[in-house]
């Protein structure tokens, strides 16, 4: 019997993109007669004719599937949503635009096979980037892994084969906001990456704004490690103990009845122990906040519709 591939393929206000990638993989999979595969696109709440093409789409290519998200919730959920409904053998995640090429999938199949589990990508040092967003997507690689032992690779992308195995683990996963890239390094098994050139997206813009980066940056490290608070902690005791150094300065001065003097140097002291104060207090935040969230228990994401039978 062929072996299943499921591609999962998050789209927010892609309309002119579902086509493309719907019939590169189409091709791709036309030359794999070893396998059967279908295409799970998740509409992330687009407001544009996404679901219109989804349905023009759904008509012709019975391999095709959709969910149709109720309203925005993120890219990493779309994926996430995809590999819940997934039924194949594998899972590919992929992004909408072309970035991720698609004839890179016998690859990652041919890697699958020599029994690797979890096989993802680095995409290379794109050179059309702006120098700034090259630079700063390498520290924060660094930054993060200084934080989290997971090992992430600097240019991780959220294109990748995952198992069976794995796509049943991330589904019983109820995070409220999964960093999939982490998590497929965290679970373990056999990994594999393989380096690629990233194309150039085929329509429209990026939909990753500066706040939704920075979001996501953010809840990277927030997911997997709680060393900032002890970052917070140590800071605290350092400052505290370096305080300790001006206790014989004012000693001094009470013993001799000269004037402590400084105005400048208490409010300077004031103001940065101040700022300090509130950043460690927002570290803490952050984490009582997503312990808030988890604590609710919602939903990850809502589906409006779908054309897959759900609970299979
Ligand atoms: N995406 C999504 N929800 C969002 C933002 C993005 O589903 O809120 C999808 C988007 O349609 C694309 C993928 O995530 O398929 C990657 O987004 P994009 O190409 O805009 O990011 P970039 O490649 O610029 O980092
Ligand atoms: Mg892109």
């Amino acid at each position: 019997m062929k072996k299943l591939v499921s591609v999962v393929v998050p789209a927010y206000n892609e309309a002119a993109n579902i086509w493309q990638i719907s019939k590169a993989i189409d091709q791709v999979f036309e030359c794999l007669p070893a396998y059967d595969y279908e295409l799970i696109v998740v509409n992330d709440g687009s407001t544009d004719e996404t679901m219109q093409v989804i349905g023009e789409i759904k008509a012709l290519n019975p391999k095709f599937f959709y969910l149709e998200f109720s309203k925005n919730f993120g890219h990493q959920l779309a994926v996430k949503a995809g590999i819940d409904h997934a039924k194949g053998d594998c899972v590919i995640s992929m992004d909408c635009d072309m970035q991720h090429p698609p004839e890179m999938i016998p690859e990652l199949l041919a890697k699958w096979e020599e029994g690797y589990e979890v096989v993802y990508t680095i995409r290379k040092e794109d050179r059309r980037l702006s120098y700034t967003k090259r630079i700063t997507s390498k520290m924060y690689y660094k930054f993060i892994n200084s934080l989290a032992d997971i090992g992430l690779e600097s240019g991780s992308a959220d294109f990748r084969l995952i198992d069976r195995k794995i796509a049943n683990i991330m589904m019983n996963l109820q995070e409220n906001e999964p960093f999939l890239r982490g998590l497929s390094r965290w679970v373990g098994f056999r990994q594999y990456g393989i380096k690629y050139d990233p194309a150039k997206r085929f329509a429209g813009k990026s939909k990753y704004t500066l706040k939704k980066m920075l979001r996501l940056a953010l809840h990277g490290v927030t997911s997997f490690s709680i060393r900032p608070l002890y970052f917070a902690a140590y800071l605290g005791l350092t400052f505290s103990l370096l305080s300790l150094l001006y206790v014989p300065y004012v000693m001094y001065s009470l013993y001799t009845g000269s004037k402590v003097s400084g105005w400048a140097s208490v409010i300077m002291t004031i103001v940065f122990f101040g700022g300090l104060q509130l950043c460690i207090l927002g570290i803490i935040g952050i984490y009582i906040g997503k312990m808030f969230m988890q604590t609710k228990d919602r939903p990850n994401y809502i589906i409006r519709s779908t054309n897959i039978t759900l609970y299979r």
